[in-house]
């Protein structure tokens, strides 16, 4: 397993907003001694257009998009291209046959071809698996975030060479991944679903990912349907996030995950839970 990260993700901040630097510099403290870090390889930002419009890239560049939730500061142009760059990175690792997990910011599965929303600029997830399809046939993408990854679904609605797959709470912002559309299969759950009511889910849609037979698996790991998180009403345990990772690596493809969301104190934990399930079975 090894963990991709750069503490320059943590150089933007809006005071009181909820996708703060110090969860992902909290996870990074928990995690230091317990695994071998990389930083980000290098990247061109012209990657960017492979799924976003040239008009969206600027528009981060220089703020000139309105969404309340995902300020623009002056540096986040490079901080959102970093948090891509590791994405690309771990995908070459997965290619290695090797674990990976990318903890960076921001996240990005709300991020939609022309616009960013949700805390999201660019789609980390969504660029990475196109660079992935420069490499292997077909990617599933597995997003357990309790936000539906709508820009991920922008992106990818109707792509034969990949399969979106989504358990998310419902009703819940973006509103969106009610029901499944052609290549986008959604899980959409009532708030309160617990381990007991999840896990039969995650099956159902691991065997639609076993059915695709993906060269390999992309994984949004977000961690907001932890019972503690303070944005969404779901009930995982900390220990869920382990069984959900032991599942996805026993799918037996090569894998990389990102993290998207999670905004409880006890997110380091629920990251190490699934980084222990990923290890569960070797690939
Ligand atoms: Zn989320």
């Amino acid at each position: 397993m090894k963990i991709i990260y750069s503490s320059a993700c943590l150089g933007y901040q809006q005071p009181g907003h909820p996708e703060s630097p110090q969860r992902v510099q909290s996870t990074y403290e928990h995690l230091k001694d317990l695994y071998p870090f990389l930083a980000p390889e290098e990247i061109d930002e012209n990657i960017l257009q492979t799924v976003h419009t040239g008009e969206h890239v600027d528009s981060v560049r220089t703020g000139s998009y309105h969404d309340v939730d995902t300020p623009y500061f002056n540096n986040i142009f490079d901080i959102a291209l970093l948090s891509v760059a590791a994405s690309l990175t771990a995908v070459n690792i997965a290619l290695e046959g090797e674990l990976v997990f990318s903890l960076m910011r921001p996240p990005g599965h709300h991020a939609k071809k022309d616009s960013p929303g949700g805390f999201c600029y660019f789609n980390n997830i969504a660029i990475a698996t196109t660079y992935a399809l420069s490499k292997v046939r077909s990617v599933a993408i597995i997003d357990f975030d309790a936000h539906h990854g709508n820009g991920t679904q922008d992106i990818f609605l109707g792509h034969d060479r990949v399969l979106y797959l989504s358990t998310h709470q419902s009703p819940l912002y973006p509103g969106t991944g009610i029901q499944s559309e052609q290549n986008c299969r959604n899980y959409p759950l009532p708030a309160g679903t617990d381990e007991k009511s999840y896990i039969p889910v995650f099956k159902q849609l691991l065997n639609e990912v076993h059915d695709f037979n993906p060269d390999m698996i992309a994984v949004s790991a977000g961690f907001d349907a932890y019972r503690g998180d303070p944005l969404t009403g779901m009930n995982l345990d900390i220990a869920t996030f382990e069984k959900i990772g032991s599942m996805i690596v026993g799918l037996g493809k090569p894998v990389f995950a990102v993290l998207e969301g999670g905004y409880a104190s006890e997110l380091k934990q629920c990251v190490h839970s699934f980084l222990r399930g990923l290890e569960s079975i070797q690939p």
